[in-house]
Formats: C-alpha cells, sequence, structure tokens
C-alpha cells in the first residue's frame, strides 16, 4: 500500500495546512545561518501556489517553553518572502484568533505561515482538541516534515484524524528513497555504520543484521564491538553497558552470513582534540593510554574492497571524529569509495549528513536524508507516526 501524496488531491481553492520543518539554525541576532530546510520545502509550497491552493505552512522552530520571541518564525516569513518574491502573511498565533481569521481571508495562491507550533504546549502533548483546531484552518493535511515524521505531534500526527491527509514532494520522495533501500535492495546490501552512540543504533544495527550482506562499523561504535571481542582499545570511547549486545551481534552476524567488519588499525591520539599529536596503531589493538581517533589506513583499504562492488550502500554516522579536520580522512576515503561504487548510496541525516555537505559531496550521493531520528527509526524497520496517520492510495 502507498501514501496518498499532495498529486492525489485537488487543491484548487482549497485550504491546504502544510506541516514543514522550518527548524533552522540561527545566530545569536536571529539571523539564519543555513536555508537548507526552506529550500528543501519550496517544490510542495510552488506546486500548491501553481494549483491555486490557499496555503497555510506551519512548523516548530527550536525548543521554546511557552511563547518566547526568540523563537519566532517571523525571520522565516521573511526569508521565504524573498525567496518566493511574493508576500507571505504571517498569523502570530498557533491555530487561535489571528490564524482563524488570517485563514479565512486567504486567497487562492496566497501564503500564511502560523508562529512557531511549539509555543503551544498542546503540540508535542499531541492534545486532540489543539489538533482538532488546527484541523479546522483547512481542507486538505499535507505533511512535508519527514525530519519530524517520527514525532507523534499534533501537527505531525493527531491533525492527520480530522482532515484528508497526504504527503509532500520531500516527505514522499525520503519514504521512497529509504524504504526502497531496506524493503527491496539492490545486492550486495552493504551498510555502513558509525558515530559515537551504539545505544541509539541498537535498533537500527539488530534490523540491518537481518537484512544486509556486510555490515561496516567505524567511529567509537567500533570500539564497543573490538572490545566485545576482546581487543584492547586503550582509552577510547565505549558504551560498556551495550557489550553483551555487541558480542550477540557478532554471533547474529555469523548466524545469518553477514559481512561484519570492524576496524583492523586505527588513528589515536592521547586526548580528543586538534592539538594532540596522532599515531597509526600497527594492528587493531590501541595502546592504554591512547583514544582511537579515526580509522586507520589498512582499515580503509579493507573498507574499500568491500564497498566497490556494493549495489546499495546506506550510511549512519561518521567514522571518526570528523569535525577534527586530522580526524576526518577515514569518512573521506570511504565517502569517495562509496560514490566511486556506482551503488544507490543513501545518506542518514544529522552528522552523516554534514559530513557528506562539508567534504562536498552532496550532488555525488544518490540521497541525503533530511532527518536524523526519522531516517534511523525508517533503518531500524519502525513505522513512523507522521507517516502511518496518512491515508493510502
Ligand atoms: P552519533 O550522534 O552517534 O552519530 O555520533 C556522531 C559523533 O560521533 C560525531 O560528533 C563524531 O565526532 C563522533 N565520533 C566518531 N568517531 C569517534 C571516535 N573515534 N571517538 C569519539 N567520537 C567519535
Amino acid at each position: 500500500m502507498k501514501t496518498k501524496t499532495i498529486e492525489d488531491f485537488n487543491v484548487k481553492d482549497k485550504r491546504v495546512l502544510v506541516r514543514v520543518d522550518f527548524n533552522v539554525p540561527q545566530d545569536d541576532n536571529g539571523n539564519i545561518t543555513d536555508d537548507n530546510r526552506i529550500m528543501e520545502a519550496l517544490p510542495t509550497i510552488k506546486y500548491l501556489i501553481s494549483k491555486d491552493a490557499k496555503v497555510i505552512l506551519c512548523s516548530h522552530l527550536g525548543r521554546p517553553i511557552g511563547f518566547d520571541k526568540k523563537f519566532s518564525l517571523l525571520p522565516v516569513q521573511k526569508r521565504l518572502s524573498q525567496i518566493l518574491k511574493t508576500d507571505i502573511a504571517f498569523a502570530d498565533d498557533v491555530a487561535g484568533p489571528d490564524s482563524v481569521q488570517k485563514a479565512n481571508e486567504l486567497k487562492s495562491g496566497e501564503i500564511l505561515l502560523l508562529e512557531n507550533l511549539r509555543f503551544m504546549h498542546e503540540e508535542e502533548e499531541n492534545n486532540t482538541e489543539f489538533s482538532k483546531k488546527l484541523a479546522s484552518l483547512a481542507d486538505i493535511y499535507i505533511n512535508d516534515a519527514f525530519g519530524s515524521a517520527h514525532r507523534k505531534h499534533s501537527s505531525t500526527y493527531g491533525v492527520a484524524e480530522f482532515l484528508p491527509s497526504g504527503a509532500g514532494f520531500l516527505m514522499a520522495k525520503e519514504i521512497e528513497m529509504l524504504s526502497t533501500a531496506i524493503t527491496n535492495p539492490k545486492r550486495p546490501f552493504i551498510a555502513i555504520l558509525g558515530g559515537a552512540k551504539v545505544s541509539e543504533k541498537i535498533g537500527v544495527i539488530k534490523n540491518l543484521l537481518e537484512n544486509v550482506n556486510t555490515l561496516i562499523i567505524g567511529g567509537a561504535m567500533a570500539y564497543t564491538f573490538l572490545k566485545a571481542q576482546g581487543v584492547n582499545v586503550g582509552n577510547s570511547l565505549v558504551d560498556d553497558n551495550n557489550i553483551k549486545f555487541a558480542i550477540s551481534m557478532i554471533a547474529k552476524a555469523q548466524e545469518n552470513n553477514v559481512n561484519l567488519l570492524l576496524p583492523i588499525d586505527h588513528i589515536v591520539a592521547k586526548e580528543l582534540n586538534k592539538d594532540s599529536k596522532s599515531i597509526v596503531t600497527i594492528g587493531a589493538e590501541i595502546p592504554q593510554n591512547l583514544m582511537g581517533m579515526d580509522i586507520g589506513p589498512k582499515t580503509v583499504k579493507l573498507y574499500k574492497q568491500a564497498i566497490k562492488n556494493g549495489k546499495t550502500i546506506i550510511w549512519n554516522g561518521p567514522l571518526g571524529v570528523f569535525e577534527i579536520k586530522q580526524y576526518c580522512e577515514g569518512t573521506k576515503a570511504i565517502l569517495k569509495a562509496v560514490v566511486a561504487s556506482g551503488a544507490n548510496s543513501i545518506i542518514g541525516g544529522g552528522d552523516t549528513a554534514s559530513a557528506v555537505i562539508n567534504l562536498g559531496y552532496k550532488n555525488k550521493v544518490t540521497h541525503i536524508s533530511t532527518g536524523g531520528g526519522a531516517s534511523l527509526k525508517l533503518l531500524e524497520g519502525a513505522r513512523l507516526p507522521g507517516i502511518e496517520k496518512l491515508q493510502n492510495k
């Protein structure tokens, strides 16, 4: 069964409530420092305008407690208005009297942006009355906020109860890219997992081990797996609460015939900072007073060999402390190999997406997900609240 999308509705002259992700980064003066999230929402907004819909946009921004001007969506209204070269109405409440009045006055082809959803505590509580109020502003509900699809909030979940609902273009693309890779991958299917926290990726590791041909592990996560195998990892970051889990996953990989690859050498240093002198270890062991920072050259070679033949590659989590220049080489080399393989390459959101963009590979991979937490949930095989409530075709 497929989720309905924006194109399945006749939106002409209809009020369409669109949940977008305008949670943009800002500097101390409230200037938007990266408008990528606004740009990602444009295909859906432009489509609705071209079809003469009355567009009502809503989003959260940051983590305000109650009404707090610092978290207002006004800067977004200004930026969006500049980008689209059109006036955009702004409601200074969320589903309150100003929103109701401005939604009613909206003409076909016009846009209204509501104030920050999280000014209302009811939003995150998925309060039914608040969901009804939001729904009463519109005739159709479109969810285009993939980055919030793992959240069960009024604007991502509750509101869909009360309106015909479907996915916007960004949401539809994310579902298509991530779900297809997981449910119907071209093989060899390779997953690359890195980052710091094993605990956040337990579900992902379990689910991927049922599906992939090769699982490559790097980043700090690798030290927990190496320690589970009895390898000395020195002062490296280890998640001691998950050693048992790592042992069971190593056994699971064997049982399922998954080629599980762990680092065979490392770039190590005394302290986690840019000034600490780094050296390369000879093998997988890390001396007592040193910490693993990145995968070593032998590991890069081993991983590249496996990646070369990949047809589907999913990647979540950097393979080293990529924020420090001298420790981003492993991530960079593996990224190059992923691109060179020609595989369908899907990059999870969050840090991995930043690494890929910072290293200049944005347009070289098949898809970079806009949702960190949401993409991890999909890789776990979980159903996302923001998707499951949408109508099916
Ligand atoms: P996560 O949020 O779990 O994906 O973790 C991302 C973070 O993992 C990044 O900030 C990286 O700097 C960090 N990371 C990757 N490799 C290492 C490592 N060897 N030691 C410490 N932190 C690491």
